[in-house]
């Protein structure tokens, strides 16, 4: 039998180089290994105020990326979060197995809240790694592919389904492992290397469809230092370490095999390799977006996706709703 691979993106904005690097690029390597669920986390993109018609938009945009970056639906089951009402459903039996005090040291939610005043803080975003949990048990998931920012997350799933399995004696759970490639693992902002590139939070964001002008002059303006060395130090050089993160992880190559390429470079002659590398990755990935944006693939896609992970799902959920007691009516 296949393992079981599942990840998903929150349709919260435009597609950043960081998604791409960090996931999108990877999971067509999956799809004949694995069985794979790749779900768009519409219901997540909730847990910050989000207008209606972006949301939309964004979400058939997520489908569009997934399709062009090589992920065939009819090998990986691609679906909207929302389509597959289970999700929902395990979470508010989830949702009394995690802890206030865990939650509240999620990474993630530290970060979205802290402009927040608390009294006003949405229950979704405190609870959100209920939600993803429940994404990931639901699919007995054995490996879930993530940025390293999401890592802390599936680290608590993990948690949780030893709590759940050792409660009721039972071994219904299955125990995911977060998946972090080594290199590319975090893009941060081209303006503020200190900080990750985020969709939701445009600083210095590469997007996936911004041209190719916009592109180079984005790379060639990104903050770096005074010291003329092309050598990877996140502490002391963290803007010339995140170029060569998205060189060596587009180039397919190591850091050390980067670095030594630059070695008698200028800044200069680094960050045009860096947009050339850029450019020729997302030029023909965007050309492929096109063809499909408005093709009738993405309802093809999402049909056949919602339906066969409905059938995983719905099976998931009924084992653990009698796991825990609910009473199963008899037809
Ligand atoms: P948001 O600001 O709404 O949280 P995001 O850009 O962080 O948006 P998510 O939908 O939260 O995107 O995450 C989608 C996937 O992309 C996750 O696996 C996440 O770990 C990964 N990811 C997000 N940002 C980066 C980044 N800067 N570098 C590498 N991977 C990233
Ligand atoms: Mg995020």
């Amino acid at each position: 039998m296949k393992k079981i691979m599942l990840t998903g993106i929150k349709p919260t904005g435009n597609l950043t180089l960081g998604n791409y690097i960090g996931v999108l690029k990877h999971l067509k390597d999956y799809q004949d290994e694995y069985e794979s669920y790749i779900f768009i986390a519409d219901l997540h993109a909730l847990t910050l105020p989000i207008d209606p018609k972006i949301l939309n938009q964004n979400t058939r945009d997520i489908v569009a990326f997934y399709l062009a970056s090589g992920l065939d639906f009819n090998k990986s089951h691609i679906f909207l979060q929302s389509s597959v009402s289970e999700h929902a459903e395990l979470n508010s039996i989830m949702i009394n197995y995690l802890y206030m005090g865990e939650l509240s040291r999620m990474t993630q939610f530290k970060e979205k809240s802290k402009n927040m005043n608390y009294s006003a803080i949405g229950l979704g975003l405190f609870a959100y790694p209920v939600l993803m949990a429940s994404d990931i048990i639901l699919y007995d998931a054995d490996i879930v592919p993530v940025g390293e920012d999401q890592r802390q997350h599936v680290e608590l799933t993990r948690d949780l389904v030893r709590r759940f399995n050792s409660r009721y004696n039972t071994d219904v759970l299955k125990e995911p492992k977060a998946i972090v490639n080594k290199t590319g693992k975090r893009i941060m902002s081209l303006s503020d290397p200190l900080k990750k590139m985020s969709k939701s939070d445009p600083k210095g964001d590469i997007y996936l469809k911004d041209d190719e002008k916009t592109i180079r002059k984005k790379i060639m303006s990104a903050v770096t230092d005074s010291d003329c060395k092309i050598i990877y130090d996140k502490e002391n050089k963290p803007g010339i370490s995140n170029l060569l993160t998205i060189y060596s992880s587009l180039k397919d190559i190591s850091i050390e095999e980067a670095e030594k390429e630059f070695e008698n470079a200028n800044y200069g002659t680094f960050k045009r390799a860096v947009a050339d590398a850029v450019v020729n990755e997302l030029l023909p990935f965007q050309e492929r977006y096109n063809q499909i944006i408005n093709s009738n693939l993405i309802n093809e896609a999402l049909i056949k996706g919602r339906d066969a992970a409905k059938i995983k799902a719905n099976a998931k959920l009924k084992e653990i709703q009698k796991v825990v007691g609910l009473y199963e009516i008899k037809q």
